[in-house]
């Protein structure tokens, strides 16, 4: 099978998008899509701790859909996220 390669939009490295969570953007609301339900806008993150936190601390988001969300809307997503870390 083809790998499918993701560059994290924290650290830069490419990876097999089955190690990825996809990320999806609506609006003013940004939430984990793994399973590609939602269209749109989406950027991949590394299911590692370093890049998560940095995800959620530094409000990489911002930079990657160019708008300021809400510190909830990261709050949320990091409660997410929490489920796919290893
Ligand atoms: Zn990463």
């Amino acid at each position: 099978m083809k790998e499918v390669l993701r560059t994290c939009c924290v650290c830069r490295k490419k990876q097999n998008k089955f190690h990825m969570n996809r990320i999806s953007n609506q609006g003013e609301n940004v939430f984990l899509d793994n399973k590609k339900e939602h269209g749109g806008k989406a950027t991949y993150v590394c299911k590692n701790n370093d890049c998560l936190n940095t995800l959620v601390s530094k409000k990489v988001l911002n930079r990657v859909f160019k708008h300021n969300f809400n510190i909830d809307v990261y709050k949320k997503l990091s409660e997410e996220l929490i489920d796919t870390k290893y």
